[in-house]
């Protein structure tokens, strides 16, 4: 079962990406280096709800 994530940048605190997972494989929020285009480089991305 994968479920749609919203991913947010920690800087700017934008959500810039959906993503899905897999919540057995990752029951905790996960968070990814993605490029940021409004800080305009590669910020941590968060799952949000
Ligand atoms: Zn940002």
């Amino acid at each position: 079962m994968r479920e749609l994530i919203t991913l947010a940048c920690q800087e700017c605190k934008r959500r810039n990406y959906t993503s899905t997972k897999d919540k057995k494989k990752h029951p905790e929020r996960i968070e990814l280096k993605k490029y940021c285009r409004f800080d305009r480089k590669h910020t941590l991305h968060k799952e949000t709800k």
